[in-house]
């Protein structure tokens, strides 16, 4: 069973979400894989509630703030996201950390957070176009991966990690099967030596950046990745579909 999740960033309101579920259950959902969607959090109510939503549709909050409450204007706490039908939570996606400057700190404490107040993280890494021209794409990823360690790696706690590398979100540009096995691996490697080889089996490693239906199954049946994390496809009903019923 593969993950797929569907991240909306800044589309779609609470009346827009309802009619997405309903026009997801008439192309029906015919995935044996777990399915997570992260509306925004202004509509995770209303996809928590819309009628038609399949139950077996996990959703998640796009970002949280690393305080469980306070003076912060504009942001929202995981006790609010999973107060409003939140079970799971992206950490660190490439926007937040290029284009809000979120550092490995920040996303490390966001990553306690989630944890504190029962959140899986779904924690986001990746090179940009520069550093994999430079050949640093295993510097890169396994600093970002090393800054969350010592939170989620202790405990036990679910977690999950994604590769994305940022040139291929938004882009049309996608990674290899194998530039995706390639950066899987080093992860999956740096997650054994931290928690064990039967621990690091159980982190599942999604790949994100411009996945579609098109290309979706042979990037899950790429070694190592284990599902996929996909933005613009996962607007439209019909491809979300698709690609949730890709690989079987
Ligand atoms: C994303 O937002 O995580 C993403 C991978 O976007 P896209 O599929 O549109 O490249």
């Amino acid at each position: 069973m593969a993950v797929i999740a569907g991240n909306w960033k800044m589309h779609m309101g609470p009346v827009e979400t309802t009619a997405f579920f309903e026009a997801l259950r008439l192309e029906g959902v015919p995935s044996r894989h777990e399915l997570l969607l992260f509306p925004p959090a202004i509509s995770l109510l209303a996809a928590a509630r819309a009628p038609s939503r399949d139950r077996r549709i996990q959703l998640g909050v796009q970002n949280i703030h690393w305080e469980d409450q306070g003076a912060f204007t504009g942001e929202v706490s995981a006790g609010m996201a999973a107060g409003a039908g939140a079970t799971f939570v992206l950490i660190g996606h490439s926007e937040r950390r290029h284009v809000f400057g979120e550092s490995d700190q920040e996303v490390a404490l966001k990553v306690g957070a989630a944890q504190r107040n029962g959140l899986v993280p779904v924690i986001c890494v990746g090179e940009t176009l520069d550093e994999r021209r430079a050949g640093r794409v295993e510097e890169v990823i396994l600093r970002q991966l090393d800054a969350v360690l010592p939170t989620c790696g202790t405990g036990g706690s679910r977690f999950l990690i994604a590769y994305e590398p940022v040139w291929a979100i938004g882009t049309g540009e996608t990674a290899t099967p194998g530039d995706a096995s390639a950066a899987h691996a080093t992860l999956r490697t740096r997650l054994e030596g931290a928690l064990g080889i039967s621990a690091a089996t159980r982190v599942p490693l999604l790949y994100g950046g411009s996945v579609k239906p098109g290309n979706a199954a042979e990037l899950m049946a790429a070694a190592e990745v284990d599902g996929v994390l996909v933005g613009g496809a996962s607007l439209d009903p019909k491809s979300f579909a698709e690609i949730a019923s890709a690989g079987g």
